[in-house]
């Protein structure tokens, strides 16, 4: 299909971006890589009269570290993120979650800050985001604010983001060396959306699990942070029963909908089984710093 008209704009600096959000006020949307608006328009599920591309802003290009942060820019590609270096040495999950994105052509173009801002919850880095406690930097005509990953989702499509505001980058806290990260994720076929995921980042003390942090994808209206699972976790050798016990904890605060990758009952526990298999990957990567 084809969408219905609207006027681009190809602004050269996020105060000049940030200005004509503010002008064209809630007809106005940010455009990204445009591998979700774009076919939503085509659908004329998403109309907007204006869309403000972001790809001429350097600024919101590139990955870098701050401190005992990485920051990585909005405009930033699933694919570059796959070739960085710096993040497969230091936050390794972040490489295995974009390639399970789509197939290279979307990954190419689809970007970090919009995979995050979108708000669907079958976006696979929010659930990430969640599970490493990353922070966003979001800039409007009222000036930059940060806002935690863990309180950003409302709702489906339903984001922190006040209207006319961009979010600039994503900061990561760098995991703690030795640290164990997985991200499981059961989809029908290359290139959809997960049936359920899981993302884990556990640390070990001796044989035990000395910290742990879980987030799901794509199994309620919002990616979860299950964080009463994780903590059951904790002080555990991760055993089977207590195992058992994190998965039951983690698939009761899911509420998948009944859709074309299965019934409710299927996408939560396989909620369970991804936690699982991504907590027994992360344990075999983890080492003792
Ligand atoms: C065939 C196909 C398969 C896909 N499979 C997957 C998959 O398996 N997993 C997955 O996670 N995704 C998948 N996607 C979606 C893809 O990852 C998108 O690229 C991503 O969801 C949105 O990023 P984008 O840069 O394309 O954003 P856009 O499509 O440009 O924007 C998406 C939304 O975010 C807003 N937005 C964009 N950037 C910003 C910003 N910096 N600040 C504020 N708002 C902003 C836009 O206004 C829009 O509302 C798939 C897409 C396709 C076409």
């Amino acid at each position: 299909m084809i969408p219905a008209s609207f006027e681009y704009h190809r602004p050269q600096s996020l105060n000049e971006a940030v200005a004509l959000l503010a002008e064209l006020g809630e007809e106005a949307r940010p455009l990204g890589g445009g591998h979700s608006l774009i076919p939503m328009m085509k659908l004329r599920l998403a109309t907007p009269a204006h869309l403000v591309d972001l790809a001429a802003i350097g600024a919101l290009k590139g990955i870098a570290v701050e401190g005992g942060d990485i920051v990585i820019g909005a405009m930033t590609t699933q694919h570059e993120i796959v070739g960085s270096d710096l993040l497969a040495a230091q936050i390794p999950i972040l490489r295995e979650t974009a390639l399970l994105i789509g197939d290279p052509q979307v990954r190419y173009v689809g970007t970090i800050g919009g995979n995050v801002a979108n708000g669907d919850p079958g976006n696979d880095m929010p659930a990430v985001m969640l599970c490493l406690g990353a922070i966003y930097h979001l800039v409007g005509k009222a000036g930059e604010r940060r806002v935690p990953a863990r309180e950003f989702y409302r709702g489906a499509y339903v984001t922190a983001l006040a209207p006319g505001e961009i979010l600039t980058a994503v900061r990561i806290p760098v995991p703690p060396a030795g640290h164990g990260a997985a991200y499981e994720k059961l989809k029908r076929k290359i290139g959809d959306y997960a049936t359920a995921a899981a993302a884990v980042l556990l640390t070990l003390r001796g044989s035990n699990v000395a910290s742990c942090s879980i987030g799901l994808t794509n199994v309620a209206d919002t990616p979860l942070w299950a964080d009463d699972a994780a903590r059951i976790l904790v002080g555990s050798s991760l055993d089977a029963a207590t195992v058992k016990r994190a998965v039951a904890a983690a698939e009761a605060i899911t509420s998948p909908a009944a859709d074309t990758r299965g019934p409710v009952q299927y996408r939560t526990k396989m909620a369970g089984v991804m936690l699982a298999r991504a907590l027994a990957r992360a344990r075999q990567r983890a080492r003792n710093a």
